[in-house]
């Protein structure tokens, strides 16, 4: 059976040190804040956005939420990110995806300061993630890469296989195991046998999209197994992309959903906003 990485617990280590460096700033007059910016009525988005809100509450940053209608036209968002960009109490900006159809993501990440680009979509962030000079760590794969540290996974000189090569997930954590020494692949839905590939994997990181992906006969006996999906079963239960039943089994250690990775990336942006505070306080 393997040993389970408890996320919340994790993220909560995580957020108490957020909060104990928050408090210092506050101390020293400072009010550090993060800007969440949600376009429409994705009810998922709406919980996302409501997370984040409690998280800020949690660590004692102060939160603003600009919640848009749906017909929002990209020019009135560019406007408002300009205005958020201006604004020395906003520390961190955060445009929670995904947007409507008719505005442009790209346009919109890229309007973003790249000193309060929390989510490190910023392709000067996403640059420097590539060289290993990097101000902010993109969420998740910084969540996953704080999960291995935690149960001493050590990455250097391990065969790491990444299922999923999404710009937000997949290529940056590829990244980011790469510059901690790991020997990388990262699959897609182009792989050629891809269980020939995973089941080579001492760390195995599933981010595809689609439940019980990964079964037990994809898995190397004592592989760590991080799962980043997050889908909904047959049942509409919250549910990764591994089939934890059977992958436990194998695996030496495994994260589960939900529990697992989701935590560690709302922990890691609240870091990512406490980076940017202290810079531009400066
Ligand atoms: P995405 O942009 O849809 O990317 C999915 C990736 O999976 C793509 O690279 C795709 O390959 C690959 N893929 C799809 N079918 C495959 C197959 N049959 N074999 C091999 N690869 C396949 O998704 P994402 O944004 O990276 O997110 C992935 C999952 O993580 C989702 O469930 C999402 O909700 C979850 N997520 C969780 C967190 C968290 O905090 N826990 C954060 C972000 C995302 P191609 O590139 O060839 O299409």
């Amino acid at each position: 059976m393997a040993a389970i990485i408890n996320g919340k617990e994790i993220a909560a280590k995580v957020k108490a040190e957020v909060a104990a460096e928050v408090a210092k700033l506050k101390e020293m007059g400072h009010n550090p804040g993060l800007a969440v910016v949600l376009v429409g009525d994705n009810p998922a988005s709406r919980v996302y956005v409501n997370n984040k809100k409690k998280d800020c509450e949690e660590v004692g940053f102060a939160s603003y939420e600009y919640a848009l209608p749906a017909e929002t036209t990209e020019a009135e968002l560019l406007e408002l990110i300009a205005k958020l960009n201006a604004d020395a109490g906003v520390n961190g900006i955060l445009v929670q995806l995904p947007l409507p159809k008719h505005i442009c993501e790209q346009t919109i990440l890229h309007a973003i300061s790249s000193a309060k680009d929390v989510d490190a979509f910023h392709p000067e962030n996403v640059g420097r993630i590539m060289i290993g000079d990097y101000s902010f760590l993109p969420c998740t794969p910084a969540g996953v890469i704080e999960m291995l540290d935690s149960i001493g996974c050590d990455i250097n000189g391990k065969h790491c296989v990444v299922i999923g090569r999404s710009n937000i997930v997949g290529k940056p954590m590829g990244m980011l195991l790469l510059h901690r020494n790991g020997t990388v692949t990262i699959c897609h839905s182009r792989t050629a046998d891809l269980a020939e590939q995973t089941r080579q994997a001492d760390i195995l990181v599933a981010a595809v999209g689609k439940a019980d992906f990964v079964t037990a006969d994809m898995v190397k006996p004592g592989a760590v197994v991080i799962d980043v999906g997050m889908n909904r079963n047959a049942q509409g239960k919250l549910c990764g992309d591994v089939a934890y039943d059977e992958v436990e089994k194998v695996a030496s250690a495994i994260t589960p959903v939900p529990g697992g990775v989701g935590p560690m990336t709302r922990a890691i942006l609240m870091r990512n906003t406490l980076t940017a505070a202290k810079e531009q306080l400066k």
